[in-house]
């Protein structure tokens, strides 16, 4: 017998991010019979809506969207009850709720939850040169995707070394006539297979141990980063029409700083069971610290978090078994 009494108004679960962790929690526990809410985002785009094809989840031999692979999980989540609402969370607090303690979400309006889960993400990090601001959107880019097809018979740059640079200069390939990728080391981060694709693509140039220290452009936009090389000290200038920065990701966190333990970097810690620091809140997905930030992790992530806040709501509600 349930022995506290929680107002109607009180979802069992918010889920923060529409991404692969935060889908594949909605169906978890949406199914489960969970009072589920996810608030997606005003942006309403995961990263990984950015990633043309995804050749390596399980299931899709002939690779899949990531655009496409959202709308299916989006799909599935919604026939299990899911709701959803495409608002930005603006803040988190603890609440009380008819004797238990729960979670207060500040979005376009305010909404209370017994267990929360953070599946919010990363967002593409900045380079820090001059240039950067002044350019983005006039010739900058972090997002192949998106703005490939602008740079169509042009020469582009793209910044970094690991999977995602490597990737997307490939996908550039489509549409520039020459793409130079610029890398701080003499070697490339990014996986095998990824690697040989790109040294076997004619369209793809290296200039290694480099870093770029300015970008240059005038009213039309970009027309050339000033390089340095790491190792002999040599500026040089390279031009292009455009610049594509990949170096990485930083993980959307910001609401979650002060209430639960984040590593340095910034990414939530999370036990096996997807458990934070504060009672009730879950995370998963590439937000969190792990080892491989990939979409098959963070479905997985996603389906542990819901389970564990689901039991954890039951207990908090004196039905569980
Ligand atoms: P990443 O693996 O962290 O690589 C970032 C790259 O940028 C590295 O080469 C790094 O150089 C370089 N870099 C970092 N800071 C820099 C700076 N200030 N100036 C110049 N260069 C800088 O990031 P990512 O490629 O975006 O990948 C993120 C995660 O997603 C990874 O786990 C990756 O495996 C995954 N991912 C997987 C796939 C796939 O499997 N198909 C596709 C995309 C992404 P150093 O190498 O010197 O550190």
């Amino acid at each position: 017998m349930s022995s506290v009494s929680i107002p109607e108004d009180v979802f069992d679960v918010i889920i923060l991010g529409g991404g692969p962790a935060g889908f594949t929690a909605g169906i978890y526990a949406s199914r489960a019979g969970m009072k589920t809410l996810m608030l997606s985002g005003s942006a309403g785009a995961s990263q990984i809506t950015f990633t043309p094809h995804v050749e390596n989840f399980p299931g899709f031999p002939d690779g899949v969207g990531g655009y496409e692979l959202v709308q299916k999980l989006k799909k599935q989540a919604a026939k299990f009850g899911l709701q959803t609402k495409s608002e930005d969370a603006k803040s988190i607090k603890q609440i009380d709720l008819g004797g238990v303690k729960g979670w207060e979400v500040e979005a376009k309006s305010a909404y209370k939850t017994l267990a929360l889960i953070s599946a919010t993400g990363t967002s593409w990090r900045k380079i820090g040169i001059p240039g950067e601001d002044e350019y983005v959107g006039r010739g900058i880019s972090y997002c192949a995707t998106c703005d490939a097809p602008f740079f169509r018979d042009r020469e582009v740059a793209v910044i970094g070394g690991g999977d995602t640079a490597i990737e997307e200069a490939g996908f550039l390939t489509k549409f520039a006539t020459k793409v130079t990728i610029i890398h701080r080391r003499d070697k490339l981060r990014a996986t095998q297979i990824i690697q040989q694709r790109a040294f076997a693509n004619e369209k793809i140039n290296f200039i290694w141990d480099s870093y770029p220290e300015e970008i240059a452009g005038g009213d039309d936009g970009v027309t050339s980063l000033k390089i340095k090389n790491i190792k002999s000290g040599e500026m040089s200038e390279l031009k292009v029409d455009g610049v594509f920065i990949f170096i990485g990701l930083d993980p959307n966190t910001e609401l979650l700083k002060g209430i639960v333990d984040l590593d340095p970097s910034g990414y939530i810690q999370v036990d096996r069971d997807m458990k934070t620091s504060a009672p009730g809140i879950f995370a998963g997905g590439d937000c969190t610290c792990k080892l491989l930030r990939q979409v098959i992790t963070a479905c997985g992530d996603g389906a542990t978090a819901a389970f564990a806040a689901q039991h954890y709501v039951r207990v908090l509600k004196g039905d569980s078994y």
